[in-house]
């Protein structure tokens, strides 16, 4: 398990920092006061310690010893410091912490946890540096390591794409604007049409006296830009920001297209996919099934267990449909109603799929309070030969098949042919 180190001497700043480190931080804390207590705790867990936060000043170390020993051990650490003079601020970045916070009001030990966390998540984050100048290009990388981003470089705008096609998990480009092959506005203008804007923030850098860059960089597409050179705070407060930014997007995407209770895609997301994902089938002249699950006398379950084993049933249902049909696209689309599009499948294997499935729920055992118990569904299956008909008319038909399992005696999948 990931863990932090916070090490502080005074006991009431100790104490601010404990107080937010509890309701920040997803991970164990380790806490010192000393250098001595510090050493002893890093040594005993530095496989497991993700980043620190350490006062430049302990009893047992005035001069960022500390500080000094750990970041040639390579942990990354932000300083807490009672100093703010520049003398300061130049010997920190120096040495190569990953940000100094000046203890001041309750935010800045705030700030500082937040950016330990944050040096955690960067480990997950793709950035891209488009630079031709390879000096420069080393500079940023260099920057970027230092907030444990995953880096990747390119020296041109071409190189670039090729670099985003390859790695889809890059969501941070930063990019020069004078390269040969492809320029920095071309770049972010290709990014914007090939790539979906949610998913990749730009970053511009415009290096000359010129405003007119920054202006057209963003005009471009750019989310932001950064005119050279830059302050290293600067750097980093325009990165966080735009990483940040892309991230309460994405989780505002991910609310907005998920079911709540079984986190599988939700019906309004389903209906955009399918109808989508129906037209490419029609395209291609390529055979679609689509799948309709109700589960049996599921009122019954509410009726005699409660409400919360219902959902849980329900949950158990979800992972069932996400483990075995996960490359598929699946969805709850009622309260106890699941749809399931399958492009490919022909009415017998599409049946044969469905089937498996109803077999395998049949058969197991679902969890609930103090108890468990067993279940049955129907399945309604519509095929379209050639991808052709429409979405409604689909789930019409796959929902007249459920209708007819379940008049059938239920625990039943009924497809197209009749079988
Ligand atoms: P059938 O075999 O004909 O499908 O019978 P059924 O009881 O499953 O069908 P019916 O449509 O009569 O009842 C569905 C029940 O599902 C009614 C509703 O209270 C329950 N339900 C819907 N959404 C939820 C939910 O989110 N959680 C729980 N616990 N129950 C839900
Ligand atoms: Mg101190
Ligand atoms: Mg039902
Ligand atoms: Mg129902």
């Amino acid at each position: 398990m990931p863990k932090f180190l916070i090490v502080e001497d005074s006991s009431v700043i100790l104490k601010i920092l404990k107080h937010i480190a509890k309701q920040e931080l997803p991970f164990e804390v380790l806490f010192a006061s000393s250098m001595a207590q510090a050493k002893a705790l890093y040594l005993e867990h530095k496989d497991e310690l993700v980043a620190g936060l350490i006062d430049l000043a302990l009893p047992d170390a005035p001069d960022g010893q500390l500080v000094d020993y750990l970041l040639e051990e390579g942990l990354p650490v932000v300083v807490l410091t009672g100093t703010s003079d520049g003398d300061t601020r130049e010997t920190l970045l120096r040495k190569g912490v990953a940000d100094y916070v000046i203890k001041e009001t309750r935010f800045s030990y705030q700030y500082a946890i937040q950016m330990l966390h944050r040096l955690y998540k960067n480990r997950q984050v793709d950035v891209l540096v488009v630079e031709d100048s390879r000096a420069f290009r080393k500079f940023i990388v260099q920057l970027l390591n230092l907030h444990q981003y995953r880096v990747h470089e390119a020296e041109d705008g071409l190189q670039a794409l090729e670099i985003l096609h390859q790695q889809e998990s890059i969501q941070l480009v930063i990019t020069d604007y004078h390269m040969p092959q492809l320029d920095g506005f071309e770049l972010v203008q290709a990014i914007r049409q090939q790539f979906e804007r949610r998913h990749i923030a730009v970053i511009g850098l415009s290096g000359h006296d010129d405003h007119s860059l920054s202006v057209k960089f963003i005009k471009n597409g750019a989310n932001d830009f950064l005119p050279k050179p830059f302050e290293q705070e600067e750097f980093f407060c325009r990165v966080t920001n735009n990483v940040e930014a892309l991230e309460s997007l994405q989780r505002l995407q991910h609310q907005a297209t998920r079911d709540y209770l079984t986190g599988l895609y939700n019906r309004r997301y389903f209906t955009e996919e399918a109808e989508q994902q129906l037209a490419k089938s029609v395209a291609e002249e390529r055979v679609v099934s689509l799948a309709m699950l109700d589960i049996d006398f599921f009122k019954k379950i509410n009726d005699e267990y409660g409400h919360a084993a219902g959902d849980m049933v329900l949950q158990q249902i979800g992972e069932t449909l996400q483990q075995g049909l996960g490359r598929f696209l699946v969805a709850r689309t009622g309260g106890e109603e699941f749809s399931i599009l399958l492009p490919g499948l022909d009415a017998e294997k599409a049946y044969g799929l469905m089937d498996g499935l109803r077999q395998g729920i049949a058969e197991r055992i679902f969890d609930i309070p103090d108890d468990f118990l067993r279940l049955s569904v129907s399945i309604g299956v519509c095929t379209s030969v050639d991808g052709s008909g429409s979405l409604d008319q689909m789930i019409a038909v796959a929902d007249d098949n459920l209708y007819r399992a379940k008049e059938a005696g239920r625990n039943l999948v009924v497809s197209d042919d009749g079988s």
